[in-house]
Parts: structure tokens; sequence; C-alpha cells
């Protein structure tokens, strides 16, 4: 258990976004020039500037825009190597598939635990200064029982929500023997991964795992009590976006590749669409219709997929501007998938929003709108992070 942290008074705030409507003006329920009160890492009041309860501490924003933390529902943080090579070789013409996956395998199994434990922290803190509050991370560089065991809790020991993607691609000692593979998946690996994780996913595509298999290994997960999470329409159309909604999975990630019935599937359901636009900019891809999705009333959030192969970066406000500027989502829109709608594809209502009750999450700007983060592409704006109260770092200042 921490100790408690307080209270902290956030004042000075230019404008508030709180993601709640009914809290103040337009989708993103924005106020203006209110203070903020954390308590014991809880948001305890929101209120006119300068008139809020005394507290422990105090940060001013000094007329900045502050935001709920982002939540980044889709990563993959632990791996050894890098891919730098094949992201270069693909600058010049080779496309992708999902075999490179093989190559960080290779060097996640072959690295120490320590050294997985190191670039994962690293990367979690390079998250945090782009004003990442919640990662979600997976296993599915190891492959094997002790390998993806590993891999599970080296995450479970860095960030909040880990997910098991033992089903990630077939491991080369398996070719021609998926079957094996799929039953030790759904079998010892399992066992031994579903202590260190709250989720479980698959690769359901062509050259990873077809919709049988990809069914019967979140039916397994679902037996272990996990929750269910699915990589879904990435490269091809195909059968995983149903799946995912069929079985009542939390959210279907990438959705590149829909059809009619893929959109009625998911705005009929409690699915989110997490779409990952920096998977289609990394490999020079066509980006997923999020017009047509939002327009059709489907949930959808925005993570960064970063990975060492399709997608490594860990920069929210990056993913922002991605959303807007080549998925034609409105920065509001855009703002709100990176938060509010993360927190819902990881099932998590203390999250995404900044209100009383909700956890005390927040970035502070250097910015008077949240536009801006689209507006500025590739310009740092994240002056201070907080994480249930606490500010971290004393980089942000
Ligand atoms: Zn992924």
């Amino acid at each position: 258990m921490r100790p408690p942290v307080g209270s902290l008074l956030v004042r000075g705030i230019g404008t508030l976004v709180t993601n709640r409507p009914e809290l103040g003006q337009g989708a993103l329920g924005e106020l203006r020039d209110v203070d903020l009160v954390i308590d014991d890492g809880v948001v305890a009041w929101i209120g006119e500037a300068g008139a809020s309860p005394a507290t422990d501490s105090m940060l001013d924003a000094a007329g900045r825009c502050v935001v709920p933390g982002f939540v980044d529902s889709h990563t993959h943080l632990v791996f050894a190597g890098d891919r730098v090579e094949e992201f270069t070789a693909r600058m010049a013409g080779t496309r992708y598939d999902a075999g490179g996956i093989s190559t960080t395998v290779a060097a996640t199994r072959g690295a120490p635990g320590s050294e997985l434990r190191q670039r994962a922290a690293a990367l979690v803190r390079e998250a945090e200064r782009q004003g990442t509050t919640t990662l979600e991370t997976k296993s599915g560089y190891g492959l094997t029982v002790v390998d993806e065991s590993r891999c599970l809790e080296v995450a479970a020991g860095i960030v909040e929500e880990v997910t098991y993607l033992g089903a990630h691609v077939v491991p080369p000692e398996y070719r021609g023997k998926e079957a094996d593979y799929v039953a030790l998946v759904t079998g010892p690996m399992l066992e031994a991964c579903a202590p260190n994780a709250r989720w479980c996913d698959v690769f359901c595509e062509e050259g990873a795992f077809g919709v049988d298999a990809s069914r019967e290994i979140l039916a397994a997960g679902r037996a272990h009590g996990l929750g269910l999470r699915v990589h879904a329409n990435q490269l091809s159309a195909g059968p995983g976006v149903r799946l995912a909604v069929e079985m009542g999975a939390a959210s279907a990630d990438h959705c590149t590749y829909l059809d009619g019935a893929d959109v009625d599937a998911l705005a009929g359901s409690d699915t989110v669409a997490t779409l990952l636009p920096g998977a289609e900019f990394s490999t020079r891809s066509p980006y997923p219709d999020a017009r047509r999705l939002l327009d059709s009333g489907v949930a959808v959030a925005l993570a960064t997929d970063c990975n060492p192969g399709s997608s490594y970066t860990t920069s929210m406000p990056f993913v922002i501007a991605l959303a807007v500027r080549e998925m034609r989502m409105t920065p509001d829109e855009a703002l709100f998938a990176a938060t509010a709608g993360g927190a819902r594809a990881l099932r998590r209502d203390d999250l995404g929003a900044l209100a009383p009750g909700l956890r005390g999450d927040l970035v502070v700007l250097d910015a008077p709108t949240a536009a801006h983060l689209a507006y500025r592409p590739g310009v740092d704006l994240v002056r201070t992070v907080v994480r249930a109260g606490r500010v971290l770092g004393s980089l942000f200042v």
C-alpha cells in the first residue's frame, strides 16, 4: 500500500475538460476559470476559482488547459531488440506482414528479465512524460510458458492493466503444428499466465490465428476469469470484429478493414472499437474509417499500439494529431477517445474524465485548448502530469 497522498489544489485552470457534458459546455463538458481539488487520489471538488477548501499542496495551471490523463489501452511494452532495419526497408517499399513479430520473439527470449524490466519501465516513463496516466500492456513476444510468464510478471510490475497475448503468432517451432500451439496457449501457458493478467487477447488474422482457434482461446481465457480483447481486422477484412462482439470482448482493436456487418455489430454492442493510427502511419497503410464508426454510434478509443514492429511510439498526443488529420475525427472526438474512450475499452469507470469521485489523473497543457494537441503536431505541450493526486516527475516544471 502506498502512503496517503494528502490533498492537492490545481488552481488557475483556464479551461478544464471534464469529459462530462452535464458538468460544462459542449461535448467535452468544458469549464472556464475553475479550481480543482484532489483528495487522497480522488477528485473531491471542482468549482469557482478561489473558492476551494484548504489543501496540503498546490499546483498553479496559470490559465492553461487541463485535460484528463490519457488512457493508452493498447501497448506491447515488454520486448527486447528493435526493428529499425525492417522499418527502413518498409519505408523503401517492402510490405508489412505479421511475420516480423518472430524477430522480436527471438530477441525477447534471449534477454534477461532485468533487461526486459528496465526497458519496459523506460517506455512507461516516456509515456508518462507525454501525459499518459493509465497503460495497458501485453505479453506476446515470449510464446513459451516460461517466457510468456516472465513477460507478464514484468508487465504486472509496471502497468495497471495487463493482457495475456500468448496467441500473438504461432512461433516458428510450432509451424505446421498450430493445433498443438493452441492447446499450449489454452492449457499450461494460460494456467501460468492468468494470475498476472486481467485480460486475454488474440491476434485473429490470416497468418496468425483463424476464427475457430481464436474463439477457443478467448473462451479459455474467459473460463480463467479474464476479460477479453481481440486484435481484429488489422491487415485484411475478416471475422475478428464479429468474433469480438460475439464473445462480449471489451474491445476490438485496429478495425482497419471493416464491412457494414462489422460496423453494425459494433454499434449494437458494448465492444469498443480501439483505433491505432500509429500502426497505419508506421506501416504506410490505409487508416481505419473512424468517421463511419463514430457516425454509426460505435464507441471509439484511441491508443498507441506501442511495439517495436509496427508502431514504435508512446505518444498519445501524436495519435490524437493523426486521428484528427488522417481519420477526420474532430479534435473533441479525438481527445475524448484518447481518455474516456480508453477507459471504456478497459471497462474502468474510475478513469477517463474529471469529476468528483473519479481518480485524480490530469494533464496541464502548455496551451489554451485541447484542440492544440492536433493543431500543434509534434510539439511537446505536456507541462505537468498528475496521477491519483501525485505530480509525476520533476521534468515538467
Ligand atoms: Zn497490438
